[in-house]
């Protein structure tokens, strides 16, 4: 069984699936890691991102490994490296790729496969995984989001002054709301669940809710 969650950037997906997952017993997913770390990767190997000919064989040329505390590329750790800056500068350019997003939506139908998930990002309601039994749009006002990511930012040692996180989020969310193919947007059966000045705790409560009056009656956990 997948549930997903789909929304911009900041309004606390990442957490939210993580604990969420624990309560029902399932796995979980975050696809945004999936995108950073073939940007990370995109990087190292100095890939121009606009010309394809170069960004499917560098595709080709890496494993993407999810773990529970991370994320590894041909078997390096890149749990800290694809959360930098830069690469939150540069993983909307990546995402833009069709070839990319084929593989990698691949690559997620092929895990979630084995199991029941919560799976996490912009595209799993609407693209990735239509038939899913519950659809979460996690949303919350740009200053809310901005101020989450400049204090996730701040606890890596990366000291960002707000207006500019700000500035970026705006171009950030553009981009991933107006590509052609995989663009953010909210699947029509999926409930919207606002964030703002809600507490962790309260939020998960609330989607937990959902989630259960969706699942099968004799689903145990
Ligand atoms: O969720 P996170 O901020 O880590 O995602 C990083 C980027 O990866 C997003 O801004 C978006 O461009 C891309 N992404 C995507 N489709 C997904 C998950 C992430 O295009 N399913």
């Amino acid at each position: 069984m997948i549930l997903t969650i789909d929304g911009p950037a900041g309004a606390g997906k990442s957490s939210v699936t993580r604990r969420l997952a624990d309560r029902l017993g399932f796995q979980f997913l975050d696809t945004g890691s999936m995108y950073r770390a073939v940007t990370w990767a995109a990087m190292e190997a100095g890939v121009n991102f606009d010309v394809e000919a170069e960004l499917v064989p560098l595709m080709e040329s890496i494993e993407i490994q999810l773990r529970d505390d991370g994320v590894l590329v041909n078997g390096v750790d890149v749990t800290d490296r694809i959360r930098t800056r830069d690469v939150t500068l540069n993983v909307s350019s990546i995402a833009d790729s069709v070839p990319i997003r084929e593989r990698l939506v691949d690559l997620q139908r092929h895990l979630a496969a084995a199991g029941n998930y919560v799976c996490e990002g912009r595209d799993q309601g609407t693209i990735v995984f239509p038939d899913a039994f519950c659809k979460i749009y996690l949303t919350a006002s740009p200053e809310q989001r901005a101020r989450r990511r400049m204090e996730q930012l701040a606890t890596t040692g990366q000291f960002v002054d707000y207006d500019q996180v700000l500035r970026e989020q705006a171009i950030r969310d553009r981009q991933d709301e107006t590509r052609p193919f995989g663009a953010l947007t909210r699947a029509v059966d999926a409930v919207e669940v606002n964030t703002d000045h809600k507490s962790m705790t309260e939020v998960v409560d609330e989607l937990e809710e959902i989630a259960r009056s969706r699942l099968p009656a004799d689903y145990e956990r």
